[in-house]
């Protein structure tokens, strides 16, 4: 990654840029399989980062792809043929949905009655059979105590998307409307086949907090397929494994987590996770030159080419992002060289917002205009989630290290 890095550093124009390790990828991904024991599928959320060279290396060693539009659909088809799909998330349109079945789609992860019946009559006029997990939104998850212990300050703000009032997913009582509709007879209900029920509840927790919140969608699961005769049922228990942004070499605990849900399994029954975070985020790298450095009332300011409509994370999340400085020796000017004193410096990009913000009060004695910036933990909801249109920088170029 240094070596690329530096190397684009020298180029002209050649940064901002995106760099994707598709071999710490590819190395990242075999150690998640193998904490994982064989009844739990991995699937991928690819909101996370739908590039497509990440996405070919993640189709490799995982068993699927979660899309959550017709755009990341037809991406995913596109770029990974073959590749087994579910289809998620809330507000799919009938076209969409349409367009889905006609695709083949592996499950559809259902989230209202009426989505449920608009797939149904998709799936008849399609004359092709369409696969169901009902989303559940189940109620009293909130997360334990232990969660909110588990989860660091550098995890950002858990996303709770679970438990209250929330557009995901259905309340126990509309799951068992779409049961009775789906037992009702009818034509379109005769070309659902219901696999068993989806649940994702919430994000950035620990692996405690995550067995904890998979026990009980387990337990509700169980017993809401045996009443409605759903026989080897499928259970999704979604992602949200937490990257702590404040502690790049941590890692989420995936064997802890694959034993515990080598404990829960039972015979018969799949489990299925799609995590999407905790998958990419190593692998990214966001590469930028300090362009300024200067003081402001006591306070100094690195501001560096690009900014967060390259690298939303930061000011999405609430965090700093972590870097690293790779130093260059060589300035052109016949001036002096602007650099930071022993002080704190706040990294911003080139947007006329204070929002533009990468990382606050850092201590970096010395850096230098002219200096590189390489921000880590970029590979997941980081460039796909800027505003890149905003002032109308150019676009960062995109880089990869290995094949995966
Ligand atoms: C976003 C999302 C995921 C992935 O969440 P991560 O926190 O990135 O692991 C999985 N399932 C659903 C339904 C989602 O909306």
């Amino acid at each position: 990654m240094r070596e690329l890095a530096e190397r684009l550093g020298r180029a002209e124009g050649a940064l901002p840029a995106y760099v994707y390790d598709l071999d710490g990828l590819g190395a990242h991904l075999a150690a998640v399989r193998t904490a994982l024991p064989p009844p739990v599928e991995l699937f991928y959320a690819v909101k996370a980062n739908p590039d497509p060279a990440v996405l070919r290396v993640v189709a490799q060693r995982a068993d699927g792809l979660e899309v959550a539009s017709g755009g990341e659909l037809a991406h995913a088809a596109d770029g990974v043929p073959g590749a087994r799909l579910a289809f998620g998330g809330p507000g799919k349109t009938a076209a969409e949905i349409a367009a889905a079945v006609r695709a083949g789609v592996f499950r559809f992860h259902v989230e209202s009655p009426h989505e449920l019946r608009q797939l149904g009559a998709a799936a008849l006029a399609a004359g092709r059979p369409a696969d169901v997990l009902l989303r559940v939104n189940l109620p009293a998850t909130a997360p334990e105590p232990r969660a909110a212990q588990n989860a660091s300050p550098g995890s950002g703000a858990r996303l709770v998307m679970g438990g209250g009032p929330q557009p995901f997913g259905m309340d126990p009582v509309l799951l068992d409307h779409c049961a009775d509709w789906l037992a009702g007879g009818s034509r379109a209900a005769g070309a659902l086949r219901l696999r068993g029920l989806h649940a994702h509840l919430a994000s950035g927790l620990g692996a405690a907090a995550l067995l904890g919140s998979a026990g009980r969608v387990l337990d509700f699961a169980r017993r809401w397929c045996a009443r409605n005769g759903v026989r080897n049922p499928e259970i999704n228990l979604g992602g949200g494994m937490a990257v702590d942004y404040l502690r790049p070499g941590a890692r989420f605990d995936w064997p802890a987590y694959g034993r515990g849900l080598a404990l829960a399994a039972r015979a018969g029954e799949t489990l299925r996770i799609e995590p999407g975070r905790a998958v990419t985020a190593y692998c990214g790298w966001y590469v930028t030159r300090v362009l300024d450095v200067k003081p402001s009332n006591g306070q100094a300011f690195a501001v560096v080419a690009g900014g967060t409509h390259h690298l939303r994370t930061p000011a999405a999340k609430g965090h700093d992002q972590p870097f690293a400085v790779l130093p260059v020796a060589a300035w052109p000017h016949d001036w002096a060289r602007p650099a930071a004193a022993a002080g704190p410096v706040t990294i911003v990009g080139q947007l006329c917002t204070p929002k533009d913000v990468l990382a606050r009060n850092v201590r970096l004695p010395g850096l230098r205009a002219g200096d590189l910036v390489a921000f880590g933990l970029a590979g997941a909801y980081a460039w796909n989630i800027s505003h890149h249109g905003f002032l109308m920088h150019p676009e960062p170029g995109f880089h990869y290290v290995g094949t995966g």
